[in-house]
C-alpha cells in the first residue's frame, strides 16, 4: 500500500559546508522532510563564511542527503532541478535587503570589534556566549550610505520588547530584546552578509512556510522575527528540533568530529540506523 503524501509546509534544508554532516543534521533534516511532505523542500547551501566553507563539504553533504533518501524539490535557476541553491552566488539579493534595512533606518554602521564589545559589555551575556552589544556603543547619528562599505552594520533592537513565538516542538518561546540578545550584526566588516540577514532574505525569497532547524537557534529566531517585521514580510512558522546528544549528554558538534554520517555509513550503519538508532 502506498502511504498518502501529507501536504505539509514548504521547508528547507540549509547545511553549512564547514565540515561533514553528522547524525544530528540527519535527524533534523528528516524532521524537515516529514513536515514538508508534498509541499516540498528547498536545498540551500549556506556557504557565506568563505574561509571556513569548502566545496568538498558541500559535495559531501549532497551525497549524504541522497544516501539518507532525503529529496529536495527545488534548486537554483541553473544546473538542473535538483541542484541546490548556493548562498555565495546570491550577494546582489543580500545587498538589496541590506539597502531596504538601511533605508528603513533599522540598522547602523558599527566600527566596534568583538573585543571592544566584550570589554564594554557590563550586562550579563544572553543565553548564547556572545556579549550583549552595549547600547552606549550605538551611534547618535550616522550618514546615509549607498553600500555597507567595509564596516559592520548592526540591527537596532527594541530594548525591553518581548518577542514571543509559537514553535511546533518547543511550544511558546519568549525572548527579550536587549536582555537575551542585543544589537546584532547584519553585515560583516569583511563585506559579507551575516547569517541573520542571509537566512531571512533567503527564507523569504524561497517562500519557506516553515523553518525546521536545531534548537540552538531559538534566540536567533527572535532576532529574525525583528528582521521580518522591519522588512514588512510575513513571518514563517517555526519548528526547532532538540539537538542530538551522545550517551554522555553532550551535544554533537561539527567540530568535535562527532558521528559524521559517512563514518557511520562506513561502519555499516544503514540510513534507518542513522535516523533512529540510539547513540
Ligand atoms: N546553516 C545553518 C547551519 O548549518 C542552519 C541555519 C538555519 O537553519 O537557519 O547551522
Amino acid at each position: 500500500m502506498v502511504a498518502a503524501l501529507t501536504v505539509g509546509l514548504r521547508g528547507r534544508l540549509a547545511p553549512t559546508p564547514t565540515g561533514l554532516l553528522h547524525v544530528g543534521h540527519a535527524r533534523t533534516f528528516a524532521v524537515a522532510a516529514r513536515r514538508a511532505g508534498a509541499a516540498g523542500l528547498v536545498l540551500r547551501i549556506e556557504d557565506l563564511d568563505a574561509p571556513r566553507c569548502r566545496p568538498e563539504f558541500a559535495a559531501a553533504a549532497l551525497d549524504d542527503l541522497r544516501w539518507l533518501g532525503l529529496e529536495w524539490t527545488e534548486g537554483p535557476d541553473v544546473g538542473g532541478p535538483h541542484a541546490p541553491y548556493v548562498q555565495s552566488g546570491r550577494t546582489p539579493w543580500f545587498l538589496e535587503v541590506w539597502r531596504r534595512l538601511e533605508a528603513a533606518g533599522a540598522i547602523y554602521p558599527s566600527p566596534h570589534s568583538r573585543r571592544d564589545v566584550e570589554e564594554a559589555a557590563t550586562a550579563p551575556h544572553g543565553d548564547h556566549s556572545e556579549a550583549i552589544f552595549p547600547t552606549a556603543l550605538r551611534p547618535d547619528r550616522w550618514d546615509r550610505a549607498a553600500s555597507p562599505g567595509g564596516v559592520a552594520w548592526r540591527f537596532r533592537v527594541p530594548d525591553g520588547r518581548a518577542i514571543e513565538f509559537e514553535d511546533a516542538l518547543a511550544g511558546t518561546v519568549r525572548r527579550t530584546a536587549g536582555v537575551d540578545f542585543g544589537d546584532f550584526v547584519v553585515w560583516r566588516r569583511d563585506d559579507l552578509p551575516a547569517y541573520e540577514l542571509a537566512v531571512v532574505a533567503d527564507d523569504h525569497a524561497m517562500q519557506i512556510a516553515e523553518v525546521v532547524r536545531g534548537d540552538d537557534l531559538l534566540t536567533s529566531t527572535a532576532r529574525q522575527i525583528l528582521l521580518y517585521e522591519a522588512l514588512g514580510w510575513p513571518v514563517p512558522a517555526w519548528c526547532h528540533v532538540p539537538l542530538v546528544r551522545d550517551a554522555a549528554g553532550e551535544r554533537l558538534a561539527k567540530r568535535s568530529g562527532g558521528r559524521a554520517i559517512r563514518d557511520l555509513r562506513d561502519a555499516g550503519w544503514t540510513a534507518e540506523d542513522v535516523l533512529t538508532r540510539p547513540l
